[in-house]
């Protein structure tokens, strides 16, 4: 047990048992005042950021590891991510201790309290980090099972390549978006008919998807494979994932080649990052793995982590949204570990800032599917919102909430919130 993850840990800040953000998670985001300002790096106490721009100025940053470097004067977390594990390890340790209830160098000094603790309700979240490239696996096996037995039938329902490969596809970092951006419904081509030719216009078949990503932290070389058991010392911390999809114009696009239009539109994340450090005791067993995984995709331990997930839907009439689904993190079959591994196997370098999605977290029983395609199958069996409204897909006006943490005894290492709302598709002549 890490000092800074003891259950036992008090900061001098109240905190009620069911926030996401005590002093054993201490994740980093990027903020600016609602007034305007600078974008800099801060830690979610609470129902505070704690401004770590101010305690750096204070000189309170001043350890050797650092190496007088500013990581938090900064709008993005690259720098910071890119530092390493040494680095990461004695600045939340800095943190944990400055907030601590027993000790006095915050706690006792108002003016700079009052400068470096700014409540939540005063400040705008940003992206967090700078994306240079996001790939997005399909690592679930209910969810390709789910997905195979619609398209393909119970017995095709999952690929030969599914349980050797961690499958996934290159996705697109410019659309990906922080939480609060609104979801504008995609134009594009799809074919209902398989008599007619396609037709061109707005989705009507918008869906969500539930996942998680991670972020890489140091980069590795070209042609250099990270090998299994190096990859942890490459992933900083992880996030929320919501990675719209328009599921009529996936099934036209899709073959031979996979996702494209149907998923490049937007990806949501949540704005606070979660370290893998404030995450370690809620490491547990993932999912059996038959067959054994070839040997460049094996490792010991205990390898997934139990995250409780959550979505809600909100439509414009109602007042306050409905859960549509609980998963967990756990059920994933790869491990985040095998999804760096496989991704690098080639070759292929990663970079700081790079974003890794785990593809859609759906879980054993119909309430734990991660998305509307699953959930209603198909739109064959629609979802009740309240007395007069049900879903198939996505309407125009629905915010999506996805939410997660982990239990303690008596705390949460929660990740706050990924919300979306789904704007009208343009009215857009050609
Ligand atoms: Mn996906």
């Amino acid at each position: 047990m890490s000092i800074t993850t003891d259950p036992k840990l008090r900061s001098f800040i109240e905190i009620p048992p069911d926030s996401h953000f005590p002093i054993q998670n201490l994740p980093y985001g990027v903020f600016r005042n609602n007034s305007g300002g600078t974008p800099r790096v801060g830690v979610a106490i609470g129902e505070f950021v704690l401004d770590l721009s101010v305690l750096d100025e204070a000189g309170l940053f001043n350890i050797p590891e650092l190496d007088g470097k500013k990581y938090f004067h900064q709008p993005s977390l690259n720098a910071f991510m890119s530092a390493g594990q040494k680095v990461w390890k004695k600045t939340r340790e800095r943190i944990s201790q400055l907030l601590r209830e027993d000790e006095a160098t915050l706690r006792d000094n108002d003016t700079l309290r009052t400068q470096a603790l700014i409540p939540l309700s005063q400040i705008e979240l940003l992206m967090p980090v700078e994306i240079g490239d996001y790939t997005d696996f399909y690592s679930s096996r209910e969810h390709a099972t789910n997905v195979g037995t619609m398209f393909r039938g119970k017995e095709n329902a999952l690929m030969p390549n599914w349980l050797w490969i961690p499958v996934g596809y290159h996705g697109r970092a410019s659309s990906v978006v922080v939480s609060g951006t609104p979801i504008r419904r995609p134009l594009g081509q799809t074919r209902t008919d398989d008599t007619q030719p396609p037709v061109f216009g707005p989705s009507r078949l918008l869906d969500f998807e539930l996942e998680m990503g991670f972020f890489v932290g140091p980069e590795s070389k070209l042609g250099e494979p990270i090998p299994i058991e190096k990859t942890h010392e490459h992933i900083f911390g992880m996030v929320l994932v919501n990675d719209w999809s328009a599921r009529d114009i996936q099934k036209w696009e899709y073959v031979p080649l996979g996702p494209f239009l149907a998923k490049n539109f937007a990806t949501s994340i949540s704005p606070w990052v979660v370290t893998m450090e404030a995450l370690e005791p809620f490491r547990c067993e993932g999912p059996p793995q038959d067959p054994t995984p070839l040997p460049y995709l094996q490792s010991a331990g205990k390898q997934a982590f139990d995250i409780h997930l959550e979505v809600l839907l909100k439509s414009k009439r109602m007042e306050a949204p409905v859960r549509i689904c609980q998963s967990n993190f756990r059920y994933l079959y790869w491990s985040m570990y095998q999804q760096l591994a496989h991704h690098t196997i080639t070759g292929c370098n990663v970079r700081p800032g790079d974003l890794m999605a785990s593809g859609t977290i759906s879980g054993p029983t119909p309430d734990s599917y991660g998305s509307m395609l699953e959930l209603t199958w198909r739109g064959s069996k629609p979802i009740r919102l309240s007395e007069s409204e049900t879903r198939k897909f996505l309407e125009d006006g629905d915010t999506v909430i996805m939410t997660g943490w982990c239990q303690g005894d008596g705390y949460r290492v929660g990740f706050g919130e990924v919300i979306g709302e789904i704007l009208p598709a343009l009215d857009m002549e050609f």
